[in-house]
């Protein structure tokens, strides 16, 4: 096929995002031609379609900064027509045609091969959003942090990365405990592995610089006062994980968790990580985490169906993650 379905997004005469067809004369640069099968709604592409933040630096564009597929046409030398690959980030969606389309031209070096143990759509039931949870762990542990030391928080619990993060710490061992604004979904966070389920409200407002010590570790997809009282409520020496802004992009905190009790605030950044810790963050997310949560935590959606569900997610209606079937 010379001509392929897409998600086009324009910005004259208005910021609009359609059920579109492209031609492979349209592709960007790339050594490698994917055939893509699956991809994901996370919240950056909500903020992409609707165009509330200006994710989008190039027009028209495909968005979806994830798919998973198996290449067409390869001329780097590592990979073949057939091979089953992931790709996650590198500005897909945002400054490179992205993955809401049947087709994708990309660098081989962006590439990751399907770790066996997933199918296309479980990679995708991971994401970006479930990466970077993978991420927010990889760098907890790398601050020495361990469930002996105390429980870990993770905030927007029931959304994509506060759903897999919980799901990959309880799997190793640790006390988590869930904040959610949707108190519907306790049940949902309990059987993925959360031991407590607390409101957020508790944490979303303006907050004392020190509170009393509750948490050795945690993983934030939420920023804003909400990040500002997970620091200040952090036990002696543990570290905050930061990887979202769903509740807002500002940090109104002091400097006092980081100078009276040595807390690390990690932040995390999926979209630019290097290739050789992307293959180790999937070599964990292959060892620890278990298909069946990762199953109850997913909902399939169908291609044209993208462009409503980029709308709730960004209401916070989205519960987990979201699979994309590419048809
Ligand atoms: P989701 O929408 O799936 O999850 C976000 C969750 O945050 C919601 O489900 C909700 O959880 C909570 N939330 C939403 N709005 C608010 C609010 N106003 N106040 C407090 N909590 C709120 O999004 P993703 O999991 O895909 O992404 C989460 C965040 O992480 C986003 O900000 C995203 O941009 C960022 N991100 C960053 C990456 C990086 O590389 N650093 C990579 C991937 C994502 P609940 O209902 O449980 O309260």
């Amino acid at each position: 096929m010379t001509k392929f379905k897409g998600v086009r997004i324009v910005k004259e005469p208005a910021y609009a995002a359609s059920y579109s067809e492209f031609d492979e004369t349209e592709l960007m640069d790339g050594d490698v031609t994917v055939r893509v099968s699956h991809s994901t709604v996370n919240y950056k592409d909500g903020l992409a379609i609707t165009g509330k933040s200006p994710v989008v630096r190039r027009f028209p564009m495909i968005p979806g900064v994830d798919f998973a597929g198996v290449v067409e046409s390869s001329s780097n030398p590592d990979f073949k027509p057939g091979d089953a690959v992931v790709l996650n980030g590198w500005g897909l969606g945002e400054t490179h045609l992205g993955a809401y389309a049947q087709k994708a031209r990309v660098k081989g070096a962006w590439l990751v091969p399907l770790p066996e143990k997933f199918t296309a759509a479980q990679a995708m039931a991971i994401g970006t959003a479930g990466y970077t949870a993978q991420l927010a762990v990889l760098a907890l542990e790398r601050h020495g942090l361990t469930p002996e030391r105390g429980p870990v928080l993770v905030t927007g619990a029931a959304g994509g990365v506060g759903s897999v993060a919980v799901t990959l710490l309880a799997k190793l061992g640790w006390h988590v405990i869930a904040s959610t604004g949707r108190p519907e979904e306790a049940d949902f966070l309990k059987n993925l592995g959360a031991a407590e389920v607390i409101y957020r409200a508790e944490l979303s407002g303006p907050g004392r610089p020190l509170g009393k010590e509750r948490w050795a570790a945690a993983v934030d997809s939420v920023g804003s006062h909400t990040l500002a009282n997970v620091l200040a409520q952090t036990k002696y020496e543990g570290a905050v994980a930061a990887c979202g802004l769903a509740q807002g992009m500002d940090l109104p905190t002091t400097v006092a968790p980081f100078i009276l009790r040595g807390v690390a605030l990690l932040g995390i950044d999926s979209v630019m990580q290097p290739r050789d810790k992307r293959l180790i963050a999937w070599n964990r997310l292959a060892r620890d985490l278990d298909v069946e949560k990762l199953a109850a935590l997913s909902t399939t959606i169908g291609y044209d169906q993208v462009i409503e569900t980029a709308g709730k997610i960004l209401k916070g209606k989205v519960r987990g993650r979201i699979v994309v079937e590419i048809p």
